[in-house]
């Protein structure tokens, strides 16, 4: 039964009426949450729209819900961020399941205070509950003023509560984990609408209106709960059958109930979080767009040699163009890199051949190309190296884009809705590159790892992505709303209201303290009590030097000089290399650090011109300074290019992966001996890596032979845990704020200063924040650092004091694992660094 008497909303406040357009809140603009309207408020009681029950009033006491008898729930909300506040400025004056009378004052709030400290006084007042309504006011209006007319609700109906008329189902008991939450209520209540009898839902004393959304989740079921259904009218009883079906099936929840198994070694997953690992930091809360490429369709007999081999010159020249506007258009140095990588495979004369050799069996360019790039990659998937594993996926991506000029068929640009969750199996680089950020909030792909391209690219766009989720979430419907929490590595399926706006709120303000970080950057890293750090960059090129300078780096702190040439299929020229070494100590000057790290290769970073056997377990192997002392003609050549810049910055020699004495003691006769062909009378300094544990353990015997440590803590906590650093399943595991790193850590620093040696950080612990007061407290003097991180680092030194830092640093060394470590530092930090919101100016 539908009343005639519609609902009116009278205003809550008196002020100026907005459309939600006009709010400057993309959550609540685009109508996720509800639909309504806005007002600037010009009075400082909230007041009730309508008579009801306080449905939900928050702690912090700037949202408030009323809900009626029938149903009708309205939220309102005072100014944008005010969750930020933690209730400065506001006093409650109704507490949840209280009811209201219409107009009754609910929230009193300090307009002064909130317009100094949150980002907007403007006030929401949503129908959550989701019925049509009509505006019956615009421009100024006042307190108790009818603003809305809610057009078609439906009231209770008194039929139902009339003893014999109601037909009652048997009692069932709820199989949902999480009980009747928002999307089971809505599979049910929409299935109740479908039939004309009036239905109940009950559970002990209490009923809801089984049409009504918001009635359904007021009954705040859990699992377990023992539910029966009554409905009355002329399609009572098969309105009861269908809708105990629904319940016992769990609404419509199954598929969720699958994505609720968590996978064997996945960390723990509930029924609304997918689990996976942080790609690129940073959170969004938007709709699901899954991305499905389509199949191409090749023909294998190719129209004739000279045909097909034009065609796939065409196609290879196109592609070259077009990667070329991707790297003219790129936004850093790293985007441009990849593309220029791209590039250089299509000119890699193995894959040429190979293709080649298929034209002249007949085969179609298109087949002959595909089939090319397609064993190459499944030849660098074999290997047992996630980075080459990696490059296969860039491979693909090549192997696709002249694939599809071949076949001329156009890349559409993807039509994507606003505030978009893309959601893929896999990104290529260039569909990642392409992405339009003004669209894509964020992605979530279910391969790849932390340290693929596509994840480095999601930093350089500032996007936050995940990525080793569980296949499941290529199950999820398109326009799911969702809640991205990259710095958690979750995906929320079922977010609420408070949940999103936290989220919101840390964003925005991680945008504001960014903003004030860069503007900072030149600042000293120098603790409140006055202990300097020193904050440099670690570097893989000339243009990333320049970015650190800018950026307020004091140095470079690693060079890891074998990424110079990584995509090399040549040795560089001794000339070429002098030539490189120079240019970055001439960008740093003589005032500042340059250390220079001798090639690391091996492990996962194979170079093309250095062939090496395959090995079983290469991580083990003949990798950093192993391999160059193999091969000591290579590190004496690199030597000799590396002296030529002394002079021209504090110069720095740094050995990686050193496990043993011997191989400083051989290193350095190697030094000595090219520097005196060189004719220089004065050695750089000489130090090694710590990133093996018997080199951390001995740090005692190391530490007179060189002059300063840098702790790669990559390599260090691979290796004191035994979990491979790359791999997808261990990433939550494998990670550097484990206690038994620490003690390591702590061990070096200490044999280090006790013969006067200065310590470094270089691995990306030394790149979180959250690490930064440990590292400070157990006594490291440098942090090398990731060159965007520069400014936030330093940033975060100045906020600490060494005194506290010390405490900390021996308070997390006690405990028994990472997440401990981790959340001790967290609590430390919220009390520390995070205690001032920045306010926007
Ligand atoms: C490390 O291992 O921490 C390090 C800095 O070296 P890389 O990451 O280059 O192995
Ligand atoms: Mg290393």
């Amino acid at each position: 039964m539908t009343t005639t008497q519609p609902l009116e909303l009278l205003a809550p406040l008196s002020g100026v009426l907005l459309a939600l357009d006009q709010v400057p809140d993309p959550v609540f603009a685009s109508r996720l949450i509800g639909d309504g309207l806005c007002i600037d408020p010009t009075s400082q009681t909230l007041c009730a729209p309508l008579a009801g029950v306080i449905s939900n009033i928050q702690d912090s006491g700037h949202a408030v819900s009323v809900t009626d008898d029938n149903g009708v729930q309205v939220l309102l909300h005072i100014g944008l961020d005010t969750v930020n506040l933690a209730g400065q400025g506001f006093t409650r004056l109704v507490q949840e399941g209280q009811r209201v009378l219409l107009g009754q004052p609910l929230i009193e709030f300090d307009a002064d205070y909130l317009a100094l400290n949150a980002r907007s006084l403007l006030t929401l007042m949503l129908v959550v509950s989701g019925e049509p309504f009509t505006l019956l006011a615009n421009g100024q209006v006042e307190v108790g003023q009818p603003l809305l007319r809610v057009s078609a609700f439906q009231p209770a109906d008194e039929e139902v509560e009339e003893e014999g008329e109601a037909l009652f189902s048997k009692p069932l008991t709820l199989p949902n984990a999480n009980g009747l939450h928002a999307r089971p209520a809505a599979v049910l209540a929409q299935a109740a609408k479908g039939f004309k009898a009036s239905i109940y839902l009950h559970k002990q004393t209490q009923s809801a209106n089984a049409k009504s959304l918001v009635a359904i989740m007021a009954l705040q079921t859990v699992q377990g709960d023992t539910l029966q259904v009554s409905a009355a009218g002329e399609d009572a009883e098969a309105a009861i059958k269908a809708l105990v079906t629904l319940l016992n099936e769990g609404c419509g929840e199954a598929g969720v109930a699958t994505v609720e198994v968590a996978e064997p070694s996945a960390p723990a997953a509930s029924s609304t979080v997918l689990r996976g690992v942080c790609a690129s930091p940073g959170s969004a809360f938007g709709q699901v767009v899954q991305v499905a490429e389509p199949e191409l369709t090749i023909t294998e007999a190719g129209a004739g040699d000279a045909l097909e081999r034009a065609a796939l010159d065409r196609g290879l020249l196109a592609a070259t163009v077009a990667l070329q506007r991707l790297q003219d258009n790129a936004t850093g140095s790293a985007q441009a890199e990849i593309f220029r990588a791209h590039q250089e495979l299509l000119e890699d004369p193995s894959l040429l051949e190979q293709a080649h050799d298929l034209l002249v069996q007949g085969k179609s360019a298109a087949f002959a190309w595909h089939s090319a790039t397609v064993t190459t990659g499944k030849l660098f998937q074999g290997l047992g190296s996630t980075l080459l594993a990696e490059r296969a996926a860039d491979l693909a991506d090549v192997g696709q884009r002249v694939l599809k000029l071949i076949l001329g068929i156009q890349d559409r640009a993807w039509d994507l809705p606003e505030r978009t969750i893309l959601i893929a199996e896999q990104l290529t680089p260039s569909q990642t590159a392409s992405l339009d950020t003004h669209k894509v909030l964020g992605f979530v792909t279910v391969g790849g790892g932390a340290t693929s391209h596509v994840a480095i690219l999601a930093r350089a766009l500032g996007l936050p992505a995940i990525c080793g989720v569980p296949v499941q979430v290529l199950a999820l419907a398109n326009g799911k709303q969702v809640l991205l929490d990259a710095d958690q590595g979750e995906l929320h399926l079922e977010p609420n209201l408070a949940e999103i706006e936290q989220l919101e709120a840390a964003r925005q303000q991680q945008v504001l303290r960014r903003q004030r970080d860069v503007a900072q950057a030149a600042l000293p890293a120098t603790t409140r009590d006055g202990h300097h750090v020193e904050v440099t960059a670690n570097v893989a090129s000339l243009q990333e030097v320049e970015q650190s300078l800018a950026l307020g780096g004091e140095g470079v702190g690693l060079l890891r000089s074998e990424f110079l040439y990584l995509d090399r299929n040549r040795a560089p020229s001794p000339h070429e290399q002098a030539g490189t070494y120079a240019a970055i100590a001439c960008a740093l000057g003589t005032e500042r650090n340059l250390v220079v790290r001798t090639l690391d290769v091996g492990g996962d970073k194979p170079l093309a011109y250095v062939p090496m056997d395959s090995e079983a377990n290469p991580f083990l192997g003949l990798r950093g300074i192993r391999l160059c002392l193999e091969r000591p003609q290579l590190l004496r050549e690199q030597l000799r290019a590396i002296l030529a810049s002394a002079g021209f910055a504090r110069l720095h020699i740094m050995l990686p992966m050193v496990s043993l004495l011997s191989e400083l003691h051989l290193a350095r006769t190697m030094l000595q001996e090219e520097a005196l062909a060189l004719g220089l009378t004065e050695l750089p300094k000489l130090g090694i890596m710590i990133e093996v544990p018997s080199a951390a353990l001995m740090a005692d015997v190391f530490a007179p032979h060189v002059d300063f440590f840098s702790i790669g803590t990559n390599d260090l906590t691979q290796y004191t845990l035994a979990m491979d650093r790359d791999h997808p399943r261990l990433a939550s595991q494998a990670d550097s704020f484990h206690p038994a790193v620490l003690r390591l850590i702590a061990t070096t620093v200490k044999a280090a200063h006790a013969h006067g040696k200065w310590v470094g950080v270089c691995g990306a612990l030394a790149s979180e924040a959250l690490a930064v007061p440990v590292l400070i407290g157990l006594g490291v003097d440098e942090l090398s650092v990731s060159v965007p991180l520069i400014p936030t680092i330093k940033a975060t030194v100045r906020d600490l004091d060494l005194a506290d830092c010390q405490l900390i640093a021996r308070q997390v060394l006690g405990l028994e694992e990472a997440a401990q470590v981790r959340e001790a530092l967290r609590l430390y930090h919220a009390a520390t660094v995070e205690t001032s919101p920045v306010v926007e100016h």
